[in-house]
């Protein structure tokens, strides 16, 4: 049932190890496509079975300050670092609702984030407080497993406007300009020597190169 438009603010997560061209630019995508009011670029913990971080949660954050700078519809947003331990997108949507009880909220997804969603700590309780963007990853092609197939029955829509006019519970796939960055590929090439330049903002690029992080610290350029 359709109500009165809200405000529409987004949810972006990751782990932004380091943030990258590719975050940004969907992201901004998904800010005018939407016409959003507000992204809050939320950096979570790093789960240890990634392995160890080579940089600290302070470092990522400091890292996504500098790349959020000069876009005033990004708000960075340090909630989940600032509980303890990992914490599951559900309970940070939850906290967002009630710092925002006059906003409708969606969370942005890429679409292999999308994909892994049936492993996600309750994940069909999302819906409840969010509506779902799934940004469409040139490299992640959408191969739904059946739990998600059956659980977007009736959920999908291509009109934004229901976001403004429903509380929660639609999934929206969105196009967003094709950047096949990851910061995997970044970690590799500077562990091997290679500049980061280009694949991420100039201040971002230029914190790591001076703060010695991913094995940047002898690069010149
Ligand atoms: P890693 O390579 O370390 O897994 P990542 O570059 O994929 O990192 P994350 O911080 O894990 O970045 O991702 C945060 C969110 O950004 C996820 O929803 C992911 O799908 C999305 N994302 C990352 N890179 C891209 C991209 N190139 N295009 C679209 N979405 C992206």
């Amino acid at each position: 049932m359709s109500g009165t438009p809200r405000p529409l603010r987004g949810m972006f997560g990751g782990t932004f190890d380091p943030v990258h061209n590719a975050h940004l630019r969907v992201a901004l995508d998904i800010v005018e496509a939407g016409a959003l009011e507000q992204l809050h670029l939320v950096p979570c913990h790093v789960p240890p079975h990634r392995g160890d971080p080579e940089v600290t949660a302070a470092q990522r954050l400091a890292m996504l300050e500098l790349a959020a700078r000069g876009e005033p519809r990004f708000r960075l947003d340090d909630r989940e670092l600032r509980r303890d331990g990992p914490s599951y997108s559900v309970d940070t949507l939850r906290t967002l609702r009630e710092d925002y009880p006059g906003d409708h909220l969606c969370l942005l997804l890429g679409s292999d984030s999308f994909v892994s969603l049936p492993r996600w700590d309750r994940w069909q309780e999302l819906a409840v407080h969010a509506h779902i963007v799934v940004m469409r990853r040139p490299d992640h092609p959408l191969e739904l497993p059946p739990p998600l197939t059956d659980w977007l029955q009736g959920r999908e829509t291509a009109d934004w406007a229901a976001l403004r006019g429903e509380p929660a519970g639609r999934v929206l796939f969105q196009d967003v300009t094709p950047m096949a960055v990851s910061a995997t590929d970044i970690r590799a090439r500077l562990a091997d020597g290679r500049s980061g330049r280009y694949l991420l903002p100039d201040a971002v690029w230029d914190y790591i190169r001076d703060n010695n992080l991913y094995g940047a610290g002898g690069y010149a350029g």
